[in-house]
């Protein structure tokens, strides 16, 4: 169990999985700069952030739900809670995985979306961080989900996702790597690849020459300090 003052946020999860070493460059050295792919998936991201509920007959909605996870030791927004009708709290083999929502009668089974640009990728960082999302709502909640869905905004399609042990797993080492990032509080180095061509960082992280191997902080003060030379 994390406290509450060695909380990260969830998003970090899908830059850990993508990067290491970009994870720490906006989690430990609040680096970050906006290219064309994150612009687009802020804009994707622009629809849901604001508090709202919707309600029909079996299905209930809400947006830009906070989230916290002791057990994960993070925290966050989530994009949309979908509430799915049941006529009973609880599965086959007797979990509960719906509440009451009041004055709605009957069951609601909470089912997390998230939004990305993009399509499915053969990585799992999205996956990741829609279990994390999962995995607070439990806390939250005291239920059981066994599935949410991703939302890509190039194919416009819902994927839906399993939250099944192997994807659990992966989760909580993900979360546990990042805290063991933090505590370090050393950024790992760069290691070329074909995702640091999509990578918004790529200027400040400089993967095949300067800032190969340090942290990205010492490459910007060796930068301004040239500059002012
Ligand atoms: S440019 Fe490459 S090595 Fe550097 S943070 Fe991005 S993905 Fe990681």
């Amino acid at each position: 169990m994390y406290p509450d003052d060695e909380m990260v946020m969830i998003s970090a999860l899908q830059h850990f999985m993508f990067c290491k070493r970009q994870c720490a460059l906006i989690h430990l050295e609040q680096v970050w700069t906006e290219n064309i792919l994150t612009a687009e998936g802020r804009l994707l991201h622009d629809r849901v952030d604001q508090p709202k509920t919707e309600n029909r007959r079996d299905l209930r909605t809400a947006t830009a739900i906070r989230l916290r996870s002791s057990q994960l030791g993070v925290t966050g927004v989530m994009d949309m809670l979908e509430f799915h009708r049941r006529e009973t709290m609880q599965d086959e083999m007797g979990r509960i995985i719906a509440v009451p929502l009041p004055p709605a009668s009957g069951y609601w089974q909470p089912f997390p979306v998230e939004y990305k640009r993009g399509k499915p990728k053969i990585h799992r960082a999205d996956e990741v961080q829609l279990c994390a999302q999962a995995i607070c709502l439990e806390e939250m909640l005291k239920v059981h989900i066994a599935a949410g869905a991703l939302f890509y905004g190039q194919t416009r399609r819902r994927s839906d996702v399993a939250f099944d042990s192997e994807l659990r797993v992966l989760t909580e080492a993900a979360a546990q790597g990042i805290h063991a990032l933090m505590q370090s509080g050393a950024t790992p180095p760069a290691v070329y690849s074909k995702a640091c061509e999509s990578c918004s960082l790529i200027d400040q992280c400089q993967p095949k020459s300067a800032g190969a191997g340090k942290p990205a902080q010492a490459w910007l003060n060796a930068q301004l300090e040239s500059m002012l030379n």
